[in-house]
């Protein structure tokens, strides 16, 4: 059985009225000699190439590059300036200063609770439980007419598991606002993505990134995949130019080449492996089983191992103070040299 939310009431109720601002290129996409109409210089640009000229504000070649790539429709995207711009614009959609709430799970992802902080939308925290699995009954008790957005991330950064199908589905049927699945890892998994089965839950959002298995973290490109109802919202309240030129170029460039992507998959996880083993075998170290690029590690001193990496030139994440994860650092997954380096160094720390 479907879920029965409706987005467009869970929506903000002063959005209804809001009428979206219509740049020069939305009023007019067919192709023309002259081109006077958005005050652009006549160029060339001194930045080079077409840049004297605005992007593509609907960014259809990148959409068409994702839905061949994923099997969702071009209507079914939404691209942001990274999907922290898609995070920021999911808060600012459906949830209303000093009123409404946004769930989280953590330890997660920060981003969900800054921009939830930022507008002055209150976070519930039903923390995962000490296995790092969802608590759903514990969601479900906490969900009311006020938790418009509730965030899930899977694999989930900084733990590294997969969320299990059956708990997402049982939340999307049940939870009674939208539901965010965060897939910013999705690729290094081998767990079912939420891509296909949300193709048709008007409550579901999926978020994609170029920046982590895709390796273009510097363009600012993250993806999010909605119903095309949920999309307009998205593109009723996004900056019209929101993703630059040449970010838009670069991505059709990464996306061409999904061998590339592929393959850097393939030597990820085995380095992955490869470390866990390694870790694994330091005494006192718990290595959490992870599907994503790097690795949620408690080690007996993590304070002074975090101290003396940095002090040999390597910077992993203290994640010591989430709950649920004293003592953990969280370490991405290099290059295989990087990877000795940081074995290397850790063995390196006075006993
Ligand atoms: C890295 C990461 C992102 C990516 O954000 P971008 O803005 O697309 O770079 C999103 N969600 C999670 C959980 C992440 O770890």
């Amino acid at each position: 059985m479907k879920n029965t939310v409706d987005p467009e009431r869970l929506m903000r109720p002063h959005l209804h009225k809001l009428v979206p601002y219509s740049s020069a290129r939305h009023e007019f996409t067919g192709a023309a000699n002259v081109m006077l109409d958005a005050n652009e210089h006549p160029g060339p640009s001194p930045a080079g190439g077409a840049l004297n000229h605005y992007p593509d504000p609907g960014q259809h070649a990148v959409k068409a590059s994702l839905a061949a790539i994923t099997g969702r429709s071009a209507n079914d995207i939404f691209i942001g300036n990274g999907s922290d711009e898609a995070i920021d614009l999911l808060v600012r959609i459906f949830c209303s200063p000093g009123v409404d709430a946004i769930i989280t799970c953590p330890p997660t992802y920060g981003m969900y609770g800054v921009c939830a902080a930022a507008h002055d939308v209150d976070e519930l925290r039903i923390p995962l439980r000490p296995d790092f699995s969802l608590d759903v009954p514990a969601i479900l008790r906490a969900a009311d007419s006020r938790t418009k957005l509730l965030f899930l991330c899977s694999p989930n950064n900084p733990t590294g598991n997969c969320l299990p199908l059956e708990q997402l589905l049982e939340l999307a049927e049940n939870f009674p606002g939208m539901v965010v699945v965060d897939e910013a890892y999705a690729e290094f998994a081998s767990a079912e993505s939420a891509l296909n089965w949300a193709k048709d839950q008007p409550n579901v959002v999926v978020l994609r990134t170029l920046s982590k298995a895709w390796g273009s973290a510097g363009l600012r490109v993250g993806m999010a995949y909605a119903v095309p109802r949920v999309i307009a919202l998205f593109n009723l309240l996004k900056p019209p130019y929101n993703v630059g030129a040449p970010a838009q170029e670069a991505a059709l460039r990464t996306l061409a080449d999904p061998a590339k992507t592929t393959a850097h998959i393939a030597l990820s996880n085995a380095e992955r492996e490869r470390l866990r083993v390694a870790l694994s075998a330091m005494p006192g170290t718990t290595v959490f089983p992870s599907d994503a690029n790097f690795l949620l590690v408690r080690f007996p001193r993590a304070g002074a191992l975090f101290g003396n990496l940095q002090q040999q030139g390597i910077v992993v994440r203290d994640r010591s103070k989430e709950p649920g994860c004293k003592d953990c650092l969280r370490i991405t997954i290099g290059t295989p040299a990087e990877n000795d380096l940081l074995l290397q160094a850790i063995r390196n720390l006075p006993a």
